[in-house]
């Protein structure tokens, strides 16, 4: 029988994935820390799961976490094969074993006043200062309780982001190990908006994965063939399948909240941390676990926001766009490679351009297709078929 005080916390961090850990890494930071009794909730689950993303450079322990870096990417399409430095920047691979081995081995054993423990929460009740969580086994109190576990939410979501990984080895030396493709538009035919992408571990072993934006997920099935077929072209028949992955990624905008009903503070996808055009979360949650301890601590509450005004207002434009004329977005990124630098993409991407640097961007980019987007955007309408709309056909196959 567990005592009152065994039951009751300072803080409560719902879920063991990667918003959770990187919130308490980022308390960690603070000498405080130690003193405060902390249960983590989880459904102790393995994740399958990797991450990617962009930085100048990464302190520890996120360096020691990461497979492989690479300073230079690719952009592909029909005929198109871009190949660019990063500049300042570093594309990141992050297992997700090495992520859950350093918190699970090392952070967690050196943080005993961090009770974690393998439970699924189910429902959060009370409020700021005093708090509920309730799991199958015991009702746990505590001040402030950060969650990112979606408890019954069931958002309504209009596009998703969806890909299907293969970790494949070879027996000989294929892949370029200095040079990641980041996009690879040539698969994309009529009319999908879809891309491979392909990271090269070694010169025998590569992800290549399939990434759709589209309403409804593919079969299982479809995503293998066209995996397949692309490492045939690619690299011929002669390879291993080592793993699989599979993965979902909302890209909606508006849906998510910050806190929860009862004065929660949410975190991670729950929070609306993965990028709605791009689905790139792990920098942000990063940022935002940086904020949210900082509050804690500090009582300094930095404005926390996924989307930054101006950032939004571009998503809102790229996600119609992708959402009712998905031709167009192939034509759009290729433009988008061809003519601007892979560093200010990204840069742009992380929401760290300035507005001059935006404009020279767009500028770059087919102005009618983002004024349609813009004027249906606002005016409400929608799109269904671009067929019904002859010019704005036009005008998208001549993007
Ligand atoms: C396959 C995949 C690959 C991705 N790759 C990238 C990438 O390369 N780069 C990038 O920037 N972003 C990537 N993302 C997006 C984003 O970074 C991840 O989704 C990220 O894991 C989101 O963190 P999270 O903490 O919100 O969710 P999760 O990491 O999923 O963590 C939620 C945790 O809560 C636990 N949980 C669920 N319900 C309960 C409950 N009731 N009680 C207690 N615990 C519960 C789950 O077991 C899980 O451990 C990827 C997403 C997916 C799905």
């Amino acid at each position: 029988m567990k005592s009152q005080q065994d039951l009751t916390y300072d803080l409560i961090v719902i879920g063991d994935g990667c918003a959770g850990f990187l919130l308490l890494h980022e308390l960690s930071r603070y000498p405080a820390f130690a003193r405060q009794k902390v249960l983590l909730l989880g459904e102790g689950k393995e994740q399958h799961r990797s991450w990617c993303f962009w930085d100048t450079g990464l302190e520890a322990p996120f360096q020691q976490m990461v497979r492989k870096s690479w300073k230079e990417l690719s952009f592909k399409s029909d005929n198109i094969d871009i190949r660019q430095n990063l500049g300042t920047l570093n594309y990141y691979y992050i297992p997700g074993e090495s992520f859950f081995r350093y918190f699970r081995e090392d952070f967690i054993p050196q943080n005993p006043h961090v009770n974690y423990r393998s439970e699924k929460a189910l429902e959060i009740n009370g409020s700021d200062g005093d708090f509920k969580v309730i799991t199958g086994s015991a009702v746990y109190k505590a001040k402030k309780v950060y969650n990112s576990a979606f408890l019954g939410q069931k958002p309504s979501i209009d596009i998703w982001q969806h890909f299907r990984g293969w970790f494949i080895e070879t027996g000989e030396a294929v892949f370029d190990p200095g040079n990641a493709v980041l996009m690879d538009f040539s698969v994309s035919r009529s009319g999908e908006s879809r891309f491979m992408y392909v990271l090269p571990l070694s010169e025998k072993e590569a992800l290549v994965e399939l990434t759709c934006f589209s309403p409804q997920p593919l079969e299982m099935a479809e995503y293998d063939i066209a995996i397949e077929d692309y490492i045939s072209a690619q690299v011929g028949r002669k390879y291993k399948i080592l793993e699989k992955e599979y993965g979902q990624i909302p890209m909606q905008q508006g849906v998510f909240q910050l806190e929860g009903t009862k004065g929660e503070i949410n975190m991670g996808t729950l929070a609306g941390m993965a990028k709605a055009s791009t689905g790139y979360a792990f920098q942000r949650i990063r940022h935002d676990s940086k904020l949210l301890a900082e509050a804690y601590f500090t009582g300094r509450k930095g404005k926390r926001t996924a989307e930054k005004g101006r950032f939004a207002f571009y998503d809102s434009l790229l996600l119609w766009i992708i959402r009712y004329h998905p031709k167009a977005s192939k034509q759009i990124f290729t433009r988008l490679f061809q003519r601007r630098r892979m560093e200010l993409i990204l840069r742009f991407l992380d929401q760290k351009t300035n507005l001059w640097e935006e404009i020279n961007i767009f500028a770059r980019l087919p102005v009618s297709i983002f004024l349609k987007a813009l004027y249906y955007r606002f005016s409400g309408k929608r799109i269904a078929e671009p067929e019904k709309e002859p010019k704005l056909l036009r005008e998208l196959q001549n993007v």
